[in-house]
């Protein structure tokens, strides 16, 4: 199992239009300030899933050099996360959907000219895709009243991508997701800025924490951090990047 962290922006991605900050100023750059909308590739030698489809979603498959999209598994019906979909037009059909019935429903509404195959998936029920097995857990996302996360194992190792969240998870999610071996997590802002819907660096490693995660990265981040080099040099924060890759034999 592979996973591609294709986009680690927040919803304007990094740079943001118009912004002349510090991190922004380095994003033009090209450096790893430089942060596409989220959007996380998973694959094995069976084939290619994305976890939401980001409106970065053409740049971002073509950087990773992918052809085909074998499953699209949308955590919530927010435009950053499924903004993309509409770039499958002349490039595929029949593009299988799957998340929490209200997701799907809603989205594949909004891009029903594609005809996206829709599959239902309930909260802490496992299904296979490539492979593997997906579920997802509920998370906290207001004013969304089924918001997701992501729980992937190869049957060794455990993945689990947090989605857009607040700090405040059930004990239920927090207890399916316990020990995982990467934990991916929205930390949209630095520690010291209070934030509602998602969570900052602080809550997201505390989570972390809790739940025993081996390695954690943070994903979904905002302008509001410094350049990512200097963050990550002067603060020690795991920042993901996009384009970060994490192998699992
Ligand atoms: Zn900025
Ligand atoms: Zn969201
Ligand atoms: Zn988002």
């Amino acid at each position: 199992m592979k996973i591609t962290l294709l986009g680690t922006g927040d919803a304007p991605g990094t740079p943001e239009i118009g912004c002349s900050c510090a991190a922004c100023a380095d994003a033009k750059n090209g450096t790893k300030s430089n942060r596409t909308r989220f959007s996380i590739l998973v694959q094995t030698e069976q084939g290619n899933v994305l976890v939401d489809t980001s409106p970065d979603m053409r740049i971002q498959l073509l950087r990773a050099n992918i052809g085909h999209i074998d499953g699209v598994i949308w955590t919530h019906g927010h435009y950053d996360h499924y903004g993309g979909f509409p770039e499958f037009y002349r490039i595929q059909r029949e593009v299988h959907v799957y998340g929490y019935p209200e997701t799907v429903d809603y989205i594949s509404e909004m891009v029903h000219f594609l005809e996206p195959v829709k599959h239902y998936a309930n909260f802490y029920e496992p299904f296979s895709l490539i492979g593997l097995e997906f579920s997802l857990f509920e998370v906290v996302h207001p004013p969304e009243t089924h918001p997701a996360g992501v729980m992937i194992s190869d049957g060794k190792n455990k993945v689990v991508i947090s989605g857009d969240s607040e700090k405040d998870i059930s004990e239920k999610s927090l207890e399916y997701i316990q020990n995982p071996d990467l934990f991916i997590v929205d930390a949209i802002v630095p520690a010291h800025m209070e934030v509602n819907k998602h969570m900052n660096s602080k809550q997201a490693l505390e989570i972390a924490e809790k739940i025993r995660a081996k390695r954690t990265v943070l994903t979904h981040l905002g302008h509001f951090y410094k350049p990512h080099d200097i963050e990550v040099k002067e603060n020690k924060l795991p920042l993901g990047y996009d384009g970060m890759e994490f192998e699992f034999e």
